[in-house]
């Protein structure tokens, strides 16, 4: 009846609640203790760069490499950037961690030139607050220096937002960086909120097409539009455009088609370990050459 009905319910909602009570504290404690060990893992040397190649879609040959870090966790193993990234942006260890990252890059990218591969940009991701801090610069300037790595060869990824938060600062940073011969681009784009006259006076080389807008190709007509969209508008405004996220052959045929310049995604290789890049950028070098250049497909 009613009452046992109603003590029932409240009984189980009591135990619902602790349940869900002991869940959150695991959930906090875990942040907790991923928090302390990020705070350690730079010294510790848990990170390391993993390297996804990106394609002309005309030549085939690789013209960058975007580094992505992943961390080595002595306990839980690798751990996502999704899942470190933002509370490294919360605690400001994303500083020194970025820093970490820029001079792996510029280093790497030196160690892949003097090995003598053909010349490609190393793309560097930067988050919001890493680009706020006046050191970042100077952080590039001497990542530049120490490594030798010649500014052409850098490029830093930003994001509409990062860059609208304070448009007429990030104006000055991005001209500062732009001065010392460094690539800029913008990742994510379309899922942002950049505006067209803020766009048109972006100091950038490329725009990369979110991953989301390709994922649904060619099955989706309005990713389709937006993805047509993007290209125009880069090409328009002389930019260069890549399509990241490529998984499969009807997705960079639609791109290709559309005039997309170059394309970055599984379907060509994962993130891979510095010495694996070396291999595929020596195979992609080769067989562009082979075929001859202009001709030569992506895939
Ligand atoms: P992002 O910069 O947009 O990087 C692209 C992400 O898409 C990478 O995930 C990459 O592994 C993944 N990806 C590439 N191709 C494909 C594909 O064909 N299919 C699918 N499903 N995914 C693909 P990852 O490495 O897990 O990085 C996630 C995000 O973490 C990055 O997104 C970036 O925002 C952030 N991140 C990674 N490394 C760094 C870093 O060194 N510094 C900062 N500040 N952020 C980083
Ligand atoms: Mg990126
Ligand atoms: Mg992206
Ligand atoms: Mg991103």
């Amino acid at each position: 009846n009613a009452d046992a009905a109603m003590s029932h319910a409240k009984a189980s909602g009591r135990n619902n609640f602790e349940f869900y009570a002991a869940e959150m504290s695991g959930a906090i404690r875990d942040e907790l203790a991923l928090r302390e060990g990020l705070r350690h893992a730079v010294a510790r040397s848990e990170f390391h760069l993993a390297y996804q190649p990106q394609l002309d879609m005309e030549s085939g040959r690789v013209t960058g490499v975007e580094a992505l870090i992943r961390w080595q966790h002595p306990e839980r193993g690798l751990v996502s950037p999704a899942q470190f990234i933002p509370l490294a942006e919360e605690t400001g260890l994303i500083v020194p961690i970025g820093e970490w990252v820029l001079r792996t890059a510029c280093f790497q990218n030196k160690a892949w030139q003097d090995a003598g591969l053909p010349p490609f940009i190393v793309s560097v991701n930067v988050s919001a607050r890493q680009f706020r801090e006046r050191t970042l610069i100077a952080q590039v300037s001497l990542a530049l220096r120490d490594s030798g790595l010649e500014p052409r060869l850098l490029e830093l990824e930003l994001t509409e937002s990062l860059v609208m938060e304070d448009l007429d600062k990030a104006l000055q940073s991005m001209k500062a960086l732009r001065a010392m011969g460094v690539q800029l681009s913008i990742d994510d784009f379309g899922t942002g909120y950049s505006s067209l006259s803020a766009l048109k006076r972006f100091p950038i080389a490329r725009l990369k097409i979110d991953q989301s807008f390709v994922r649904d190709i060619p099955g989706d007509e309005e990713d389709k539009a937006i993805a047509k969209t993007i290209i125009a508008l880069g090409h328009e405004l002389n930019l260069k455009v890549i399509a990241e996220g490529v998984e499969t052959e009807q997705q960079l045929e639609f791109l290709r088609a559309h005039g997309c310049d170059e394309m970055q995604g599984y379907l060509f290789s994962r993130p891979v370990p510095p010495a694996e890049l070396a291999a595929l950028v020596r195979m992609r070098a080769g067989e562009a050459a082979a075929s001859g250049q202009p001709e030569a497909r992506a895939r």
